[in-house]
């Protein structure tokens, strides 16, 4: 098959060997006419390659050269690729441009770092909240942020969680940061201060009101109890006792409302040490033991030495409310077995009964504050619907989260996992 440039030349070449035959016939000068003829042939050639050279060397390659035969062929290919690449160019340009102009109409503010935390670009809401500059592009981002709590985040790695962050002084902000196209990360700042300062209020009001209520409440237990020693009516004991468990039970809610506002307020955050969790099993074993008169056996499989870095009395509210509902929502003589031990992935915490087991569609709503599965049932044994909120916040501080598998009329297990980096051995054997 000949393609045009060939055909293109052919044409060329036959028109002019036609044009030097009738020359040679009519002169007679067959010889010459020849060279001549291979001559002006090479030399078209070069001078063709000439001007495709200065052609293509120039600015811009739009117009065609005047070339002829295969060199015309050529010019108008190479012409054509190159507006194609062009057009290419500009539709890459223009995403690139229409990304650039929707991120700085984000709301948050957006920057690209490289995986040496260099940043690479930065829409305008970034310049406005985190105080950045357009001149930091090509800056290390630590250099810029510099609070802690940041450094750690972004050298830790692990970016599945958000951090929150205090800029200025009042600002608060969310910050996430998300792996993208390969090596580059995209920081993500949310200006929550509203959120937060509205959430804040309402921290205020419930830890405020429960503690408020804390006096009132053992003022009037005293004297219920005061009134059940003196001597009284005989019709009178029902709804004393009843008062008095109602205001054991008040006090139980507020005391888990404080618990719940002090997590809250990180005011429990601050120190992580050691855990020693055998030794806290070990206490929650014998208190267990000795309440659990009701004939629940109870099995304990315990890894010796296994610690943990986190906050010991929080960590004990979580095993006990656990370990608590086991036995409060199994019937007696259920077996409840509670595990600690280790393996690649952490430290895992599990407690299973044998008890009543929860239908499906309750159990993403379990940590939520006074959710319960049977409201009567959770009265009569005493919960303050409470006890997997504080679970679930405790938890949170640790970095991780209450699983729950559970089939109705077969029981459940509750549990939860501590990453490798927490976890502590003490017992080379452990
Ligand atoms: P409560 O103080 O009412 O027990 P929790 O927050 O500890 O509150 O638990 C929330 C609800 O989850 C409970 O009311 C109960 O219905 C359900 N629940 C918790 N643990 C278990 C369990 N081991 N078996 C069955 N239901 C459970």
């Amino acid at each position: 098959m000949l393609t045009s440039g060939i055909k293109r030349e052919l044409t060329w070449v036959i028109g002019a060997l036609w044009l030097a035959f009738g020359f040679a016939w009519l002169t007679g000068w067959w010889y010459s006419t020849s060279a001549g003829f291979v001559v002006l042939y090479i030399g078209r050639h070069l001078w063709s390659v000439r001007r495709f050279e200065k052609w293509i060397q120039g600015t811009s390659i739009d117009a065609h050269p005047p070339l002829t035969g295969l060199w015309s062929e050529v010019s108008y290919q190479v012409s054509k690729k190159q507006r194609a690449l062009e057009k290419h160019a500009d539709l890459n340009f223009y995403k690139s441009e229409q990304f650039k102009a929707a991120s700085m109409l984000l709301p948050s503010a957006v920057v690209s770092i490289d995986q040496n935390h260099y940043i690479e670009w930065l829409n305008e809401p970034a310049t406005r909240m985190l105080g950045l500059l357009r001149q930091d592009v090509g800056r290390r981002i630590e250099a810029i942020i510099r609070q802690p709590d940041f450094l750690e985040y972004l050298k830790s790695g692990d970016y599945r969680r958000a951090i929150t962050l205090t800029l200025d002084q009042s600002r608060i902000f969310e910050v996430k940061i998300i792996n993208y196209f390969e090596n580059h990360r995209l920081l993500i700042a949310t200006d929550i201060t509203e959120l937060y300062q509205l959430a804040q209020i309402r921290r205020d009001f419930v830890a405020n009101a429960s503690h408020e209520l804390r006096t009132p409440l053992t003022v009037l237990h005293g004297y219920l109890e005061l009134l059940t020693d003196m001597p009284h009516e005989p019709q009178w004991d029902t709804p004393l006792e009843h008062m008095s468990n109602q205001t054991v039970r008040m006090r139980a809610i507020i005391e888990d409302l404080l618990t719940l506002s002090s997590i809250e307020a990180g005011s429990i955050n601050a120190k992580q040490e050691e855990v020693d969790v055998p030794k806290i099993l070990e206490q929650l074993k014998a208190e267990v033991e000795q309440l659990a008169s009701a004939g629940h056996r109870l099995k304990f499989e315990i890894t010796p030495g296994l610690m943990i870095k986190g906050m010991p009395e929080p960590l004990k509210s979580v095993f006990m409310n656990l370990l608590s509902n086991a036995i409060r929502y199994s019937p007696d003589g259920g077996e409840v077995s509670v595990r600690w031990y280790a393996d690649e992935e952490g430290a895992h915490f599990s407690v299973s009964d044998q008890g009543l087991g929860i239908s499906p569609e309750h159990i993403p709503r379990l940590t939520e504050r006074f959710y319960r599965v049977d409201k009567d049932r959770s009265r009569v044994t005493g919960g303050t619907g409470l006890g997997l909120a504080i679970v679930k916040h405790v938890l949170d501080k640790h970095d991780s989260h209450l699983e729950v598998s559970s089939m109705p009329g077969v029981g459940s297990t509750f549990g939860c996992s501590f990453a490798l980096s927490r976890v502590v051995h003490t017992q080379k054997d452990a």
